[in-house]
């Protein structure tokens, strides 16, 4: 298993986009994830991802937990004229992370890989940690356009990046047809377009710099099907939607997760 990045622990996201609807639900959700992920911590690397108005609550209750905090979009000015936006900076204070591109961002509010290319690199500039998403609509994956269409999007997502703002990027492969369908993709499919994402990242970057980008898979993962994408060997992780407002089931995952991860040895 040498391909995963080196050192690195699995990476669960959590992206609970615009959920739960108060942030007295929103506490009882981190409380319940909590407890269960402590003892898994050495092998999970957990990022909470909630929208904007709890991101406060949420940092209270996970500070020295080990567990993450990440916001689900940014705009790459530092401040000014721009009503309704968050600024990278801005989320500096309280998070690690922030999610660019996702693909209701792209399809509800117009985002274009330009828009997400300049959002990738306020991000890194601002110093969190970006996940980048990507991933073909139904009609690109049925004409078997996936990989033109992903590859593209991965070398305009890039295209304001250097070589060394790869420890700062993962990107995830998210299929637009996968999220919040129930129809996760097939591992194969998964995996063949996480090694053209690594591929292009390194054609882009350099190869050594695309080692440490890390990739995940986003779309429709649950407790049931999480381990046929963390055991792949270019997989580090999942992106989790509608599964991760779930605490029970996102708590076995967690432990899906780590019980793949501690049996994968070390290749530092
Ligand atoms: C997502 O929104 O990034 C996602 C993967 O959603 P779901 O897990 O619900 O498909």
């Amino acid at each position: 298993m040498g391909s995963h990045v080196q050192g690195a622990k699995s990476l669960l996201a959590a992206n609970w986009k615009m959920n739960p609807a108060s942030a007295s639900d929103a506490a009882d959700l981190v409380r319940a994830i909590l407890e269960p992920y402590k003892a898994h911590a050495d092998h999970v690397q957990l990022a909470i991802c909630p929208p904007y108005p709890w991101l406060l609550g949420v940092a209270e209750l996970i500070e020295n937990t080990g567990v993450e905090l990440g916001a689900q979009d940014c705009y790459w000015e530092k401040a000014g004229a721009f009503t309704g936006e968050v600024s990278a900076a801005m989320l500096t204070g309280w998070c690690q992370w922030v999610i660019v591109g996702h693909s209701e961002r792209r399809a509800y509010f117009h985002e274009t890989d330009e828009d997400v290319a300049r959002k990738a690199a306020a991000g890194i500039a601002e110093g969190l940690q970006v996940i980048l998403c990507v991933g073909e609509l139904d009609e690109h994956y049925t004409a078997g356009q996936t990989e033109p269409v992903v590859g593209g999007q991965v070398r305009a997502g890039l295209s304001q990046l250097a070589a060394d703002d790869s420890p700062h990027l993962v990107i995830a492969y998210e299929p637009v047809w996968a999220i919040g369908t129930g129809k996760n993709a097939e591992p194969e499919h998964a995996y063949k377009t996480m090694r053209l994402i690594r591929h292009t990242v390194g054609e882009v970057i350099g190869q050594g710099a695309a080692r440490k980008v890390r990739v995940l898979y986003g779309g429709s993962v649950n407790a049931a099907n999480i381990e046929s994408y963390v055991e792949l060997p270019l997989c580090d992780g999942c992106l989790v939607g509608g599964a991760s407002l779930k605490a029970d089931e996102f708590s076995k995952m967690i432990a899906t997760v780590a019980e793949v991860y501690g049996h994968i040895p070390s290749t530092t």
